[in-house]
């Protein structure tokens, strides 16, 4: 996959637009990873669910792994917003945009529709929409309802679990393909963005924003995340990332952290050996609200073109922004460049202009998918640790 990535990046770089006849091929991998993920999603989450049992041990999974979620994403957030305050980008800058098309008219969601997120008056509605959280919360009581049933909830049971294991087969053949996926996607990406020449031409243009917002990842992943996940797991995070792999370089480039769902728990289960139950409890739910990537991004955005516009930000108008990337992130649908319209909430939240969004555009088709990255590696460490948590003091409390 990595070889798919690197000659991905050759041919854009250098045949351009030429690239786009392969755009199909990278189109048909992302829509057969997309068609597993409803029911993978539905399956997973009644099978976890059932797996955990108990109701008691079902709350104290989620609570762990609600902990870990807001904790996680809250240091993303403060490591965007001490780097941006650090290095500066948009000190400098001419603002040369108007608002964007995509974000013109857009009205801020509020904590309130968040919340209204979570339902649907329409469950299969949400499926064609591929709206997660509601389909999310269904299975969580479908399948906690189900294990109240005794002897008449068990032949279901046993019939999402066959579903289950279907799907995961199905999965390990996507694999298959995957490499050509991979090449097909990045080619034609960067190609249509006009190849090599333009990619660095832009970047020219905001670089040391793109810089600062790399550099924040980075540094999340590889010591906060990868800290944690040696602290709290005892795994060694190289030899985690290296089994990993497969899904984050499918994160890279696809762009969405719900197409990547499928090879994620993949990963998570045959590569890294996390007990399914955590797998099937932790990801999907970690998939659609835990990001990571995309809510230290908004902080750092947001802080970048206030910084653009020369308008100085209060310590308190600093913690807004915090507060509303978190939130924004958890708002924010798995697909791509969903966070660029999330990030409305956060900058009227503050009153700064939208403007500003503009200037991010043309380079953040390729910040979207480092974050994304990012996003699932979050997930990934999370059901790691989630899995070992459970063992040691959910599991081994009622061992005692
Ligand atoms: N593309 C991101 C994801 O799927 C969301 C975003 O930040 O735009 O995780």
């Amino acid at each position: 996959m990595l070889g798919g990535i690197f000659l991905g990046i050759i041919c854009g770089w250098n045949f351009g637009k030429k690239m786009e006849v392969v755009a199909w091929i990278g189109e048909m991998f992302l829509d057969v990873l997309k068609m597993l993920v409803i029911p993978l999603i539905v399956s997973s989450m009644i099978v976890g669910i059932a797996g955990l049992g108990d109701i008691r041990k079902v709350g104290k999974t989620g609570g762990i792994t609600l902990a870990y979620f807001c904790g996680t994403t809250a240091l993303a957030v403060m490591v965007g917003m001490i780097m941006v305050n650090l290095i500066q980008p948009g000190v400098g800058v001419e603002l040369t945009t108007g608002v964007p098309e995509r974000v013109a008219g857009k009205v801020s969601t509020g904590l309130t529709d968040i919340m209204k997120s979570f339902v649907s008056p329409n469950l299969f509605e949400a499926m064609v929409k591929m709206d997660i959280l509601p389909i999310i919360v269904f299975s969580l009581l479908f399948g906690g309802t189900l294990t109240t049933l005794g002897e008449s909830g068990k032949p279901v049971i046993a019939f999402f679990e066959g579903v289950n294991l279907a799907i995961m087969k199905m999965v390990h053949l996507i694999m298959l393909i995957s490499p050509l996926g991979v090449f097909a996607l990045i080619s034609s990406k960067l190609g249509a963005a006009g190849g090599g020449d333009m990619f660095v031409a832009e970047l020219m243009k905001i670089g040391k924003y793109a810089l600062t917002v790399v550099s924040a990842l980075l540094v999340h992943s590889a010591i906060i995340l990868a800290g944690l996940l040696y602290l709290l797991t005892k795994r060694n995070p190289w030899i985690f990332f290296k089994n990993t792999s497969e899904a984050l370089t499918t994160a890279f480039s696809t762009a969405s952290s719900s197409a990547t769902l499928p090879v994620t728990m993949e990963c998570a289960i045959e590569e890294n050996r996390i007990s399914p139950k955590a797998v099937q409890f932790v990801l999907p739910i970690g998939a659609t609200v835990n990001m990571d990537g995309t809510a230290m991004y908004e902080s750092v955005a947001a802080i970048f073109i206030a910084q653009m516009m020369g308008i100085e930000l209060s310590m308190m108008e600093q913690t807004i922004i915090f507060m509303t990337a978190t939130l924004a992130a958890i708002g924010a649908a798995g697909i791509p460049e969903a966070g660029l319209v999330t990030m409305v909430m956060v900058l009227q939240s503050v009153g700064l202009p939208l403007e500003g969004i503009g200037m991010l555009l043309s380079i953040d088709w390729f910040l979207d998918r480092c974050r994304t990255t990012v996003n699932v590696w979050g997930d990934s460490v999370g059901c790691a640790v989630v899995a070992a948590l459970e063992e040691k003091y959910v599991e081994g409390e009622n061992a005692t």
